[in-house]
């Protein structure tokens, strides 16, 4: 019997406009090493087979020497040029995931993954095919119209805000990304957050959404990296 391949394909090839800073945001340092190099040990030390990096042409040096020697990374077995869009980003490092059984797609901005939330989110796409990490609002949530009045409000227990990593069959998300790609190229518009988005609109695909945790969070703005430092200094997030 052919062994199951399990491939994470990790992000980081967005220019981080929000960050404010000259540094892209997945290189700027937390706490000794860039903040990428996070999310490439919880994946190394995790059960997947192999990692494919997605990050600009102009970064893979520093990447191969900074980060995947710097940390002894074995399971990194190919850099692959992001693109303009994230999905763009997802769809070239899906391209270069062929030939496995499962994919996962994680943010290279979220250093606080855990081998538990990337465990969890295989073990929800071995069985529904599709499973992505979230957790539910704290906050209430608010559906606006046009002027900003409020019009609904969902009950808060069935509101997730979404994290990555998002798990897949391999061939599901890849045919829906080739959709969403032949969509653009015929010049319809494309609006897409994230990839349950993408199985959702392209296959119509339920996906399971499953625990995620608050510490999870994405590095976005300066005020996050002030918290991940605080966070990674009193190191309570790896029980999740
Ligand atoms: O911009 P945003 O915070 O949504 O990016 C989420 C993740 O996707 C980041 O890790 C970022 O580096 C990555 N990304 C990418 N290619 C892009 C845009 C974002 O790999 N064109």
């Amino acid at each position: 019997m052919k062994q199951e391949q399990v491939t994470a394909v990790i992000l980081a090839a967005g220019t981080g406009k929000r960050m404010n800073s000259r540094q892209k945001k997945q290189y700027l340092m937390l706490q000794g090493h860039p903040v990428l190099y996070y999310s490439l040990k919880a994946f190394e030390e995790s059960c997947v087979d192999r990692i494919i990096l997605v990050t600009g042409a102009e970064e893979f040096e520093f990447c191969r020497h900074n980060l995947i020697e710097a940390g002894s990374f074995q399971k990194v077995t190919e850099l692959v040029a992001g693109g303009k869009e994230r999905y763009h980003s997802v769809y070239a490092g899906l391209k270069a995931a062929s030939g496995s059984d499962y994919v996962l797609i994680h943010d290279g901005a979220r250093p606080f993954v855990t081998e538990t939330i990337i465990a969890r989110t295989l073990e929800g796409a071995r069985k529904y095919g599709a499973c992505a990490a979230g957790v539910r609002s704290k906050d209430t949530i608010k559906l606006a119209d046009e002027a900003d009045f409020s019009r609904q409000t969902p009950d808060r227990s069935k509101v997730w805000a979404m994290q990555t990593p998002q798990t897949f069959s391999y061939e599901l998300i890849f045919e829906a990304y080739r959709r969403l790609i032949e969509r653009e190229n015929k010049g319809e518009p494309v609006t897409v957050t994230d990839d349950a988005m993408v199985a959702e609109l392209m296959m119509r695909h339920p996906v399971k959404l499953t625990e995620g945790s608050y510490e999870n969070f994405k590095i976005t703005t300066p005020v996050d990296l002030l918290l991940a430092q605080a966070q990674m200094q009193a190191g309570v997030w790896t029980q999740h």
